[in-house]
């Protein structure tokens, strides 16, 4: 018997079933990346044609009629009781997967991804134009779409809650409300405390000059610093940073602005983040289901704890600084540490949510989620979005927006059907918070290691508890495998508390 064969033969044929798709899903992933790094300008008709050719194989192996008689072989075989818990878990999630897209048209499939490609041709011109109106109509195709598909998949429930499912398993509305008020409610006096703090960031101290070369440097610094593996990957750029692949190809992209290098730096901490998830998978979970990550939420936990649970720290800063000196030359020469944390802890309330700070990210996030809510049951209409974005903006964050480029087409997400995944953003800080309460635990001084620009007992704690955990348990109930605890936002809310407190002179309230 060799090593990737198991003595289960039904199983193993299921297993072999599914590394094609995995591998038809990785090959999606590079013409995704090479879209938005490397086509020309003009290969956007062509690469729709791709996208719309890949989903549609993808969806045809996924429904395979085969797949579904093994599994239902498999689960009546004797074998199948005896079988780990882990291989059971892959043969709930690839019977979940079949389930699922077993309901939903090719036909449909196909449509969704040509049109996710034309929806964001058009969304970066809009953009660009600051037009609405143009991308209006690629908008409600684009939703309409993923609403037929949502009611195919479960037309008994609300489709906003079978997308939550897709991103977030085991996650409701109901949930998010919960979860989203608690935050809010944290956040309100937080944010304003800030405010009238008489402590006010100098924000000069980071926005200089830094040419680009020296900026590429700092890039891959700040990420071999947090154990991102360039053997396994690489770092290019685009509009906007994101990560692809998985285990021994995971690429990251960044976005150089010349007068402000924090905005590469913490893209590419970020980044780097979420690619430590991919690159540290047990790799004898390789090509099976899993040996995935376990949710959205899970995965932009990893990238903003990196982000900024580490690197925002004034600890990773004391180890840091100096080195950032030592890149860069003369432009940081003059800069203390002390200010130098308040200032990249900078707490603005923003349009933009990309550039919001860790405290007032959340409220972007809860914006969004409030208004796909809605437009999923019916209660806006497309035509009143600019206006009911602007007004909620206005009312969550105290900013007045001017135009829909900086408003509501300031994200790439809807264009190609991204609804109901925002909320995972605020999920990963919630899940954060909760994995800091135990690290702190578990390694008391990993605060002293860092200030030695040790990251490894850190990002190994990680590895162990979250990557090579992969995809064996649903969101809420790896969280509680974690920690003990159920999902909660006190433990975020105090981390916030705590750390800002600090930084602003505050009474810890
Ligand atoms: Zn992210």
């Amino acid at each position: 018997m060799t090593k990737n064969t198991h003595e289960f033969d039904l199983y193993q044929k299921l297993l072999d079933k599914y590394k094609d798709i995995v591998i038809l899903n990785n090959i999606y992933s590079h013409i995704y990346w090479d879209l938005d790094t490397y086509m020309p300008e003009k290969g956007t008709e062509q690469r729709s044609e791709e996208f719309a050719m890949m989903s549609g194989l993808l969806h045809e192996r996924i429904t395979d009629s085969e797949v579904g008689s093994l599994l239902d072989q498999i689960k009546e075989h004797e074998k199948y009781q005896k079988l780990p818990a882990a291989e059971k878990r892959n043969i709930h999630l690839i019977k979940k997967e079949y389930d699922r897209e077993t309901k939903v048209p090719k036909e449909l499939v196909k449509a969704i991804a040509k049109q996710s490609a034309i929806g964001n041709e058009i969304w970066k011109k809009a953009k660009k134009e600051s037009n609405y109106e143009l991308f209006k109509p690629e908008l409600i195709k684009i939703f309409d779409l993923i609403k037929k598909r949502a009611q195919y998949i479960n037309p008994d429930l609300d489709p906003y809650d079978v997308l939550l499912d897709l991103g977030e398993p085991g996650i409701t509305r109901e949930k998010l409300d919960e979860l989203f008020s608690e935050l809010r409610d944290g956040l309100i006096p937080l944010i304003k405390a800030i405010r009238d703090s008489p402590n006010k960031p100098d924000y000069s101290l980071i926005q200089r000059d830094c040419p680009k070369d020296i900026q590429e440097k700092i890039s891959q610094d700040a990420a071999l610093a947090a154990k991102y593996d360039l053997t396994s990957g690489r770092i290019d750029e685009t509009v906007h940073p994101f990560t692809t692949g998985f285990y021994d190809d995971v690429r990251i992209t960044t976005n150089y602005t010349l007068d402000d290098f924090s905005s590469s730096f913490f893209a590419v901490l970020h980044e780097a983040g979420h690619a430590l998830y991919e690159q540290n998978m047990l790799k004898e979970y390789k090509y099976q289901p899993v040996g995935f990550y376990c949710s959205d939420g899970f995965h932009e936990s990893q990238s903003r704890f990196i982000e900024n649970v580490i690197g925002r720290s004034k600890e990773f800063w004391e180890y840091y600084l100096p080195k950032l000196k030592e890149i860069t030359g003369d432009i940081f020469a003059d800069v203390d540490l002390e200010p130098f944390v308040l200032a990249i802890n900078r707490v603005i309330p923003s349009k933009i949510r990309v550039e919001a700070d860790p405290v007032t990210y959340s409220m972007h996030i809860i914006v969004r989620h409030e208004i796909e809510k809605d437009l999923f049951a019916g209660n806006i209409s497309f035509d009143d979005l600019p206006k009911i974005w602007n007004e909620k903006m206005k009312e969550y964050l105290g900013v007045t927006i001017e135009n829909d480029a900086e408003g509501l087409l300031q994200d790439v997400h809807w264009s190609g059907g991204g609804f109901g995944t925002f909320p995972g953003y605020a999920i990963g800080n919630i899940i954060d918070g909760q994995l800091l309460w135990k690290i702190e635990q578990d390694i008391p001084k990993w605060r002293d290691q860092v200030r030695k620009g040790n990251l490894s007992d850190v990002v190994d704690w990680l590895i162990k508890n979250v990557h090579q955990k992969g995809n064996l348990y649903d969101p809420l109930d790896l969280i509680k495998e974690i920690t003990g605890e159920e999902l909660s936002t006190k433990y975020y809310l105090d981390y916030l508390h705590r750390t800002f407190s600090k930084i602003y002179g505050l009474k810890e309230s």
